[in-house]
């Protein structure tokens, strides 16, 4: 499970790298500390872009260890995407993440204030992310409820389901995926809640605010996921479930590209 000081060392180390252009877009400022915000760039700055966002949550630690762990991977070499490019913020949420909470230390949930800048966070993210004509946002979260993963689809009129390719690849490789078919009023079926604009009008009607992906729909941005891995003991199994559901949604793009 990543600490403090190992997230600061491990974001220094990746921000050497020559494969990735890193930068601190924003500091948060509290009235005893300020805490950096990283973004970390890979690929042709010509292709379309995916962005995923982790730790918005900071007690989610899965989340950001599995942005972590793609990053490295991506520093090493690897090369999983050859027709997109990636925008990556490992910790959205640094104070929460220092303090283990799932709220900032001003006591705000970032997550649904991403409808205007209501947060400090949500505020330098919303400005990072405008000018990004994203192909595909993606949110890393965990779930301490819940068994198995699962995931929300947000689509735009015309395109396709990838969710039950990623739980598929989740399923193969020997990982639970979430069987109640609830969720927040949605149904969903093994693991996957893909509202229609109905279901997502009426749902945003009940609950206030926007969370990044709602926000990006909006923007109309084609297609958006929150993922969603139980929390477990370790944050490793919930970082190896992301990165194994990041792959095979980056597998799945690719093949929606060529
Ligand atoms: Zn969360």
């Amino acid at each position: 499970m990543p600490t403090v000081e190992s997230l600061e060392t491990r974001l220094a180390a990746l921000a050497q790298s020559p494969r990735l252009r890193a930068r601190i877009f924003a500091h948060v400022t509290y009235s005893d500390a300020h805490f950096p915000l990283w973004v970390f760039e890979w690929g042709d700055s010509s292709l379309p872009v995916v962005i995923i966002q982790a730790g918005v949550h900071g007690d989610e630690s899965g989340g950001i260890e599995a942005a972590l762990r793609l990053l490295e991977t991506l520093a090493e070499g690897a090369s999983p995407l050859r027709q997109h490019r990636l925008i990556v913020i490992p910790c959205a949420n640094p104070s929460g993440f220092a303090d283990k909470t799932r709220v900032n230390r001003a006591g705000q949930d970032i997550n649904r204030q991403f409808h205007a800048d209501m947060t400090q966070e949500s505020a330098a993210i919303r400005r990072l992310l405008a000018p990004q004509a994203a192909a595909v946002v993606i949110e890393l979260h965990t779930d301490s409820h819940t068994p198995g993963f699962y995931l929300f689809e947000l689509r735009q009129k015309g395109q396709g389901s990838l969710g039950q390719v990623i739980l598929a690849k989740l399923t193969k490789r020997g990982y639970p995926v979430e069987q109640e078919p609830f969720f927040g009023g949605y149904t969903g079926e093994r693991g996957l809640f893909a509202p229609n604009a109905e279901e997502l009008t009426e749902f945003q009607g009940r609950v206030p605010g926007r969370t990044l992906v709602e926000w990006v729909m909006a923007q109309g941005v084609p297609r958006a996921y929150s993922l969603e891995a139980p929390t477990l003991e370790t944050s490793e199994r919930s970082a190896a479930m992301h990165v194994t559901a990041l792959f095979a949604l980056f597998e799945a793009l690719e093949g929606l590209a060529s």
